[in-house]
C-alpha cells in the first residue's frame, strides 16, 4: 500500500523532544504528524529515564527494608527475596502506562501518529517504511527528534546477553552474580547503584582518574563514591577494558590499569561509555544538512538547521543530552514554526544523577564561575545531617552548596548531593533563571520540617549566619567570605 500525506509540521521521533513538539504544534492549530519506528516516548520513557528510575526506586526500597527498617523497629523475619522477572514486569508496566499516556495526548490533540522508519528522499519528502508498507510524507516544516544510541567500544560488541547496553541491563530477568560496568558516567553509576542493592557484585571500570568526571561538582561526587563503596561497588579508575574471553558462563575481562594488565571474572559486562546522535541515519547528509564533527546536527538559537524549513531538537541537536532539554526545545521549535518570536535563552539546564544519594545541580561550579569572570565568590554549604527532616528520614549523607558572586550576591550555581536532590534542585533553577540573590533564598520562609530548608540555610551559610551549623570564618579565594563548616 502506498499512501502520500502532506502536513504543516512533520516530527520525526516521538521521544520527549518529538512528542512534546508535536503536541505544541497541534495546540497552535498546525496540521501535525509524528513518525516513530519503535515506541512512543522514545528512549526516555521506554529504555532510559523512566525504567531506570523505576528500578532505582525498587532497589532503594529493598535496601531500606534491609538496612533501615530494623533500626526503625520493624522486624522482618527471614530474607527478602528479589523476583527479578516480576520486578522487570512491573518496570515495564510503568513504561507502558507512560507510553500509553503519550499516545492518548497525541490523539487528543489530533496529531497523526505514523508508525515506521523515516528517511529523507528529498529535503521536502520522507519515505516511511513499516511492516504494513511504504508511504510518503511531505510537510512545510520538519522537526528532527531522532535522538541517540549507546556507543560501542572495540572488543565489546553488544549482544544484549553477555555484553549489555543500558537497554539490555534494564531488561535483565535475573540479577547477575558479578557484573563489570565499563564507564563510570551517570548511566553506568545509576545502574551500578541499583544492581548492587539487588545483590550483584559490581565492578566499575573507568578510564579517567575518577568517576562522573566533569559531570558534577567534585565534592558531591565524593559523597556518592563513598556510598557506592559502602554498598559494595568496586571502582577501578585509570582502567581501560581491552577485551574479554568467554569461558562457559564466565567472562574474563582484561583491563589495563595504569599500564599494567589485570583481569577480572564476571558473568556479564555492561558498556556505558556514552551515547552518539543518530545523525548517520535518514540520509541527513544526502539532503545537505550540516552536521558537526561529533555527529550533532548544527542548529541556531531557534533550533533551525541550515535548511530553513528543517529543525532539530533533543539529543541529536547537541549537549546536554537530557530529556528536559529536549522537551524545552520541542515547545520552542513548535512556537517558532507557529510564528512566535522564540529562541533558546535558558541560563541553566539542570542535571540530575539518580545515584544514592542523588546529585543535582543548576548553574555553574566554582571553577566555571571564575572562568566567567566572577573572581570573588561566596560559597555556603549546609549538611543534610543538620536538617530535621533528613534525620527523621535516616538520609543524612550530603549537603547543599550555593555559590554566589561575592559583591552582588547573585546566585550562580547550586550543587546538591543528598536525599531528594532531584526535587530540591527546581528551586535552584528558578533562582538562577530569575537572577535571585542569596538574600532572596535566605529570607524566603521555607516550611518546616522539610528538606527544602537546606536551601535556605545554605544561602544563610554563604552570608555567614546559618542557624543550624556553627560557622567558622574561612577565607576562600580573594573574597571576604564566611563559609559554613559542616
Ligand atoms: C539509561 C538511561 C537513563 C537516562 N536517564 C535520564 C534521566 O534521568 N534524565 C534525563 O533528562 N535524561 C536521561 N536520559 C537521557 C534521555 O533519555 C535522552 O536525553 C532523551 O530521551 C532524548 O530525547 P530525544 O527526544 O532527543 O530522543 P529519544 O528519546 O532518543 O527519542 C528518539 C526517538 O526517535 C525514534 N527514531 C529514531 N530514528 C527514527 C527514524 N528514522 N524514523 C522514525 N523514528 C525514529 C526512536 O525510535 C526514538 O523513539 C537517560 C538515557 C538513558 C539511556
Amino acid at each position: 500500500m502506498f499512501v502520500s500525506q502532506t502536513f504543516d509540521v512533520c516530527v520525526i521521533g516521538a521521544g520527549p523532544g518529538g512528542y512534546v513538539a508535536a503536541i505544541r504544534s497541534a495546540q497552535l492549530g498546525l496540521n501535525t504528524c509524528v513518525i516513530e519506528r519503535e515506541a512512543l516516548g522514545g528512549v526516555c520513557l521506554n529504555v532510559g529515564c523512566i525504567p531506570s528510575k523505576a528500578m532505582i526506586t525498587a532497589a532503594h526500597f529493598l535496601h531500606r527494608a534491609q538496612h533501615d527498617a530494623p533500626e526503625m523497629g520493624f522486624e522482618i523475619p527471614g530474607e527478602i527475596k528479589v523476583n527479578m522477572k516480576k520486578l522487570v514486569a512491573w518496570k515495564q508496566s510503568v513504561c507502558d502506562k507512560m507510553s500509553g499516556g503519550v499516545s492518548m495526548l497525541l490523539k487528543g490533540n489530533k496529531v497523526t501518529i505514523i508508525n515506521g522508519d523515516a528517511t529523507f528522499k528529498t529535503a521536502q519528502e520522507l519515505t516511511v517504511k513499516s511492516s504494513s508498507g511504504t508511504q510518503s510524507v511531505m510537510a512545510k516544516s520538519f522537526i528532527i527528534a531522532t535522538g541517540s544510541r549507546p556507543i560501542e567500544i572495540p572488543g565489546f560488541a553488544f549482544d544484549e546477553k553477555n555484553v549489555l547496553s543500558s537497554t539490555g541491563a534494564l531488561a535483565l530477568d535475573s540479577v547477575p552474580k558479578r557484573i563489570a560496568v565499563i564507564g563510570g558516567g551517570y548511566i553506568g553509576l545509576e545502574i551500578s547503584s541499583y544492581l548492587a542493592k539487588l545483590g550483584a557484585e559490581v565492578e566499575v571500570i573507568e578510564a579517567a582518574s575518577g568517576v562522573l568526571s566533569g559531570a558534577a561538582d567534585p565534592e558531591c561526587v565524593q559523597v556518592v563514591q563513598r556510598r557506592l563503596k559502602k554498598n559494595g561497588v568496586k571502582i577501578h579508575t585509570g582502567a581501560k577494558a581491552k577485551s574479554y574471553k568467554q569461558n562457559g558462563k564466565t567472562m574474563e575481562v582484561r583491563l589495563e590499569v595504569n599500564g599494567k594488565e589485570e583481569a577480572i571474572k564476571v558473568d556479564k559486562v555492561l558498556v556505558t561509555v556514552g551515547r552518539r546522535p543518530n545523525s548517520d541515519q535518514m540520509n541527513l547528509k544526502g539532503i545537505g544538512l550540516n552536521i558537526d564533527d561529533k555527529g550533532f546536527i548544527k542548529v541556531n538559537a531557534q533550533r533551525r538547521t541550515n535548511l530553513p524549513h528543517v529543525f532539530a531538537i533533543g539529543d541529536i541537536a547537541g549537549q546536554p543530552m537530557l530529556a528536559h532539554k529536549a522537551s524545552h526545545e520541542g515547545v520552542l521549535v513548535a512556537e517558532v514554526i507557529g510564528g512566535q518570536n522564540r529562541a533558546y535563552d535558558a541560563k541553566t539546564v539542570p542535571a540530575v544523577i539518580f545515584t544514592d544519594p542523588e546529585i543535582a545541580s543548576a548553574g555553574w561550579t566554582e571553577e566555571e564561575c571564575k572562568a566567567h569572570g566572577h573572581k570573588e565568590l561566596k560559597v555556603g554549604k549546609f549538611p543534610f545531617a543538620a536538617n530535621g527532616r533528613a534525620v527523621s528520614m535516616m538520609e543524612t549523607d550530603g549537603f547543599v552548596k550555593i555559590i554566589a558572586d561575592a559583591k552582588t550576591h547573585l546566585v550562580l550555581g547550586v550543587h546538591i548531593v543528598g536525599p531528594e536532590a532531584s526535587n530540591l534542585v527546581s528551586e535552584a533553577v528558578l533562582a538562577v533563571e530569575m537572577g535571585a540573590t542569596l538574600e532572596d533564598l535566605a529570607l524566603s520562609i521555607h516550611p518546616h520540617p522539610t528538606l527544602g530548608e537546606t536551601m535556605m540555610e545554605a544561602a544563610e551559610a554563604a552570608l555567614g549566619h546559618a542557624i543550624h551549623v556553627i560557622q567558622r570564618p574561612l577565607n576562600r579565594g580573594n573574597g571576604s567570605n564566611a563559609r559554613a563548616n559542616p
